[in-house]
Formats: structure tokens, C-alpha cells, sequence
């Protein structure tokens, strides 16, 4: 047993060994695909409750590898976070949603998707120079800073302990901070209150999914009463089906976001949906 034993771990070390390779190589080649145009995003519709009209999308993004095929978020960004990518990358993703944004309003006007909520990670909300980057982002471009949320998580906010000076200057700039995936991280209610944020998003465990039941229901209801005394909006995540949709609106809920509603697509692809809305 015992030299069954070692062997077995012998082989598991190998197999770690090649794991480490596998993300070192990928890693080396987000680089390249940050600037070899792999990088795409996609826009996941968010919706008014209870009719599904649209209120705004959430980018969220894809890394198209030569061999790979389309990577999904998990399979990169933490590997951008390690190695210090993520600023570059974050940087791509708010220029490219700022783009859209602007390319949206001129050409759809009162028809364009409303507001694009952008994903920040800790290490770019630590960074000294990201509110910078923000406000030379909106300022060239013209865009309406209220178009434009971000969304960061509790703890991202907890991580640096500039991230509260960081979110007041971000909010001076007059765009919409959201704290995401709400309910997942610690402390959240006591950060709540002392955190500039416009906008809650319920996680999806408390939606759907294997953990959703009625504990989670008792969480949703009562967010739901306590962001209305606090005048913040709140979007329900991972929306899957209509009962689940009209469960929510009975509890409150004015805005959703899952695959009942929509999965992430172009741009191109939302726009379409968009219009074939508007014109039902
Ligand atoms: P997130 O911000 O919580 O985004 C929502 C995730 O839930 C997305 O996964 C979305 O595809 C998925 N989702 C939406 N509706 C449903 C549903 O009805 N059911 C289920 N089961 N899932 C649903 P995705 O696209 O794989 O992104 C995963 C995470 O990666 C995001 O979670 C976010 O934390 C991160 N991420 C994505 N794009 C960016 C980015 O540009 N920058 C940074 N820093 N992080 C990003
Ligand atoms: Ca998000
Ligand atoms: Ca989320
Ligand atoms: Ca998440």
C-alpha cells in the first residue's frame, strides 16, 4: 500500500506540474490577446420587472484562444488578476463598453439599450490611477457618466483600504456604482452603509441554482425592504425561469438579469433583440 501510495502521489505531483504549465503558458498568452484583438464582450440584457422591457446590459467578457476556442471569464481572469494583466485588460473592456455605449446612443437614441454596467475587479479598483483612467474615458468620449455602472464586489471594496476613497471619487465623476454578487461576501449590510453605491445585485444563489430554497427566499425579501428604506435600487441575478421572475416581483424587485430574460451576446446580437422588442 505504501508504494501504491507513493507512486499515486509521484503521479499527482506530475499532474500538478502540468496544470501549473497549462496556466503558465495561458497566462503568457493573455497578454498577446490583449492586444491581438481576442478579446470580446458580450452584453447581457437587464431587464424591468414584471414585462421584461429593457433597462440596460451587463458586459461580460470572452477571451477567443486561437486553439482553445471562446474561454469563459473563469478560465482567465484569475489568472489576469495574478499577473497583473487585469489592469490592461480592465482598461479594454471599459474603453470597449464606453465605444458601444456612444455608438448606441447615437445611432438608437431613446432606443439604445440604457445603462452598460462594467465589471471591476480589486485589483483595478486598488489601482492609484483607475478613477483617472475613468474620467479621461468619459470626458473623450462625451458619454453621459450616468450610462455608465460599475460593479464591484464586497470583497473587492474590503481588499484595499482606498477602495471607499476610490468609490466616492468615482461616484464625483457621476456615474452608478453597484455592489455585485451581494450576499456572498461578509459583512455586507454594515458595508452597505457606509459605501456610496446606487445599486444591489442579488446573487444568484439566492435565486437559483442547488442552493436557492427558503432560506434564500427569506434573503431576497428581505433586501428587497431594506435597499427601498435606503433608496438603492436592486437588480435580481440568474433569473432562469418566470416563476422565479414573478416570485421576485411580488417581493419587490423592479429589476432582473438571467437566462430567462437573455444570455450574454454581441452587441450586435442584443441590438437586434432590442429592436425586435420594440417593435412587438
Ligand atoms: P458576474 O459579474 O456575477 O456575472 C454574472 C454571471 O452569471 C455571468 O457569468 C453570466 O453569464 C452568468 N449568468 C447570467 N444569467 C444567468 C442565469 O440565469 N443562470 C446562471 N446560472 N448564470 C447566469 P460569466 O459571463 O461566466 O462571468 C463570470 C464572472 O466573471 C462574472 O460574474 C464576473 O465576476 C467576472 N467577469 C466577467 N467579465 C468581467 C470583466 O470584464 N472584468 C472582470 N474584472 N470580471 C469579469
Ligand atoms: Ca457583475
Ligand atoms: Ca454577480
Ligand atoms: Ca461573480
Amino acid at each position: 500500500a505504501k508504494t501504491a501510495g507513493g507512486h499515486r502521489w509521484h503521479w499527482f505531483d506530475a499532474e500538478m506540474d502540468r496544470a501549473a504549465d497549462a496556466a503558465a503558458r495561458l497566462s503568457a498568452e493573455l497578454r498577446d490577446a490583449v492586444r491581438g484583438n481576442q478579446l470580446v464582450a458580450l452584453y447581457q440584457p437587464i431587464v424591468a420587472l414584471p414585462g421584461g422591457a429593457p433597462a440596460g446590459a451587463e458586459v461580460l467578457l470572452r477571451w477567443r484562444h486561437p486553439e482553445q476556442g471562446l474561454l469563459g471569464p473563469d478560465a482567465f481572469i484569475p489568472l489576469a488578476e495574478g499577473n497583473g494583466l487585469i489592469v490592461e485588460l480592465g482598461q479594454w473592456v471599459l474603453r470597449e463598453a464606453v465605444r458601444q455605449a456612444v455608438d448606441w446612443r447615437d445611432r438608437l437614441g431613446e432606443r439604445a439599450p440604457g445603462r452598460i454596467s462594467v465589471n471591476v475587479s480589486a485589483r483595478q479598483l486598488a489601482d492609484p490611477h483607475f478613477v483617472d483612467f475613468v474620467a479621461s474615458l468619459l470626458r473623450d468620449s462625451g458619454l453621459a457618466p450616468e450610462t455608465l455602472v460599475l460593479e464591484v464586489t464586497e470583497t473587492a471594496v474590503l481588499a484595499a483600504d482606498t477602495a471607499f476613497d476610490q468609490l466616492h471619487r468615482l461616484k464625483a465623476l457621476g456615474l452608478r456604482i453597484a455592489l455585485d454578487d451581494f450576499g456572498t461576501g461578509h459583512s455586507s449590510l454594515s458595508l452597505l452603509l457606509d459605501c456610496p453605491v446606487d445599486l444591489l445585485k442579488l446573487d444568484k444563489a439566492f435565486v437559483s441554482g442547488a442552493r436557492a430554497g427558503r432560506a434564500a427566499d427569506a434573503v431576497a425579501r428581505n433586501l428587497i425592504v431594506f435597499t427601498d428604506d435606503f433608496g438603492i435600487d436592486a437588480v435580481a441575478e440568474g433569473v432562469e425561469t418566470a416563476e422565479q421572475a414573478a416570485r421576485l416581483h411580488e417581493a419587490g424587485y423592479r429589476f432582473a438579469q438571467g437566462y430567462l430574460f437573455g444570455r450574454p451576446v454581441s452587441a450586435d446580437a442584443l441590438e437586434q433583440m432590442l429592436t425586435v422588442t420594440a417593435v412587438a
